[in-house]
């Protein structure tokens, strides 16, 4: 279950067309599903039909990445998957969707740990994307403290 707007609002969402917030029902988080399948099938021609795990670490692999984008900003990608920014608004539901995504083939050919990592990590200074509405801890530390 995804489930958003119950959730209590620590995640925000960046435009990455104006750099502006996105409120419920006026933009999406959003991949180019047709790009990622087909960075899949360069890599996948390159390396082997061997799985996920190594698309990040291959240098040339180039991860589609997760936009945010306002409705009045401009059109999404033909084919996108599309998650409504109020849907992705906790920590929680961040979480939600990543076990989701999970069975999505065209997620390992996409940068959706990274824009997690960098909602997690404010000092990467990331001005778009997923954010914490109010940042953690700037001095960071160990993956999983704080
Ligand atoms: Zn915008």
């Amino acid at each position: 279950m995804v489930n958003g707007s119950a959730m209590s609002d620590d995640l925000t969402a960046m435009c990455d067309l104006c750099l502006g917030e996105g409120a419920e029902g006026d933009g999406v988080l959003e991949v180019d599903t047709a790009a990622a399948d087909s960075a899949l099938r360069a890599w996948r021609a390159k390396a082997g039909a061997d799985p996920h795990a190594l698309f990040h670490l291959t240098s040339g692999a180039r991860p589609v990445k997760w936009r945010v984008r306002h409705h009045s900003c401009g059109t999404g990608p033909r084919f996108a998957y599309t998650i409504a920014v109020e849907r992705i608004r906790s920590w929680t539901a961040a979480v939600d969707w990543s076990i989701h995504l999970t069975d999505k083939t065209f997620l390992a050919a996409t940068d959706w740990f990274d824009l997690l990592d960098r909602a997690l990590h404010p000092r990467r200074a990331a001005v778009s994307g997923i954010l914490p509405r109010i940042p953690r801890d700037l001095s960071g530390g160990p993956v999983g403290d704080t």
